[in-house]
């Protein structure tokens, strides 16, 4: 007899039942981004909606960089939709997880390493500071680690990228201090370009709403030179 499918089967995992795919290579965040990260997951500041400002802008930094590569080397570009110069947004209800992909420079293993996790810029210790004296979460951005204000509403966060000079890989983390970087042989490929999957909070599922998301585009993509759009989840 066929076993019915329960709802539970489906449910998706919750951050801290994550483990790091198989073969990751895990390594300590330096020491100041794994406590500043600290402070931003459990920050309780209101105004969670700037990571998508943060998001949206390293998209338009890396879609520069290979708009600017291009002008000396057309073939960095690529082809068909790899050479579109754009974002997408999409939601999946399902997974309670949000994506904002670009098609820009996208990054080696070793960007990976320098951006995300074991190098803390000079900017660290300085929000670091600020935020311990109460200072306002919104100036992250100007402290060059606005990346990590994507951890304002997630709970895990998966970084997949392409970039030219390397394979297709994943950089993940649930905040806890660790971070792993592995070959991602199974996701749909790239071409080129990163896409940052954010699987939400509980406390932050309003992110899912289609409407909620246009507006932040709206707000957001004022003076971003590339197009955003969205994919909506037809139902
Ligand atoms: P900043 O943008 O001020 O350098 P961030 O914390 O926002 O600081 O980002 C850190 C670095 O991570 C960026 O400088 C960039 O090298 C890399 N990075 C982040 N997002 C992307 C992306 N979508 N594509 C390529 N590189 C990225
Ligand atoms: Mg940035």
């Amino acid at each position: 007899d066929a076993v019915p499918e329960t709802p539970a089967a489906v449910a998706a995992p919750s951050a801290k039942d994550r483990q790091f795919r198989e073969g990751a290579e895990a390594r300590p965040f330096q020491a100041e981004v794994s406590r500043m990260m600290d402070i931003i997951i459990h920050s309780l500041y209101s105004n969670k909606d700037i990571f998508l400002r943060e998001l949206v802008s390293n998209a338009a930094d890396a879609l520069d960089k290979i708009r600017f590569l291009s002008l000396t080397d057309k073939s960095q570009l690529g082809e068909g939709d790899t050479a579109k110069l754009e974002m997408l947004l999409s939601v999946d209800p399902e997974q309670k997880m949000i994506s904002l992909r670009d098609r820009g420079v996208g990054m080696t293993r070793a960007d990976l390493v320098s951006n995300l996790g074991t190098i803390a810029k000079s900017g660290t210790a300085a929000f670091l500071e600020q935020m311990q004296k109460g200072g306002d979460l919104n100036l992250i951005g100007q402290f060059g680690v606005g990346f990590y204000s994507v951890y304002l509403v997630a709970d895990y966060v998966e970084v997949v990228t392409k970039h030219n000079d390397d394979v297709q890989l994943i950089w993940e983390s649930k905040a806890d201090g660790s971070f792993a970087i592995s070959e991602d042989r199974e996701g749909p490929p790239l071409g080129r370009g990163t896409q940052i999957n954010i699987y939400l909070k509980d406390s932050c599922q309003e992110y899912l709403q289609e409407d909620k998301l246009k507006e932040l585009v709206q707000r957001y993509s004022e003076f971003i030179n590339f197009p955003i759009y969205m994919l909506t989840h037809s139902t």
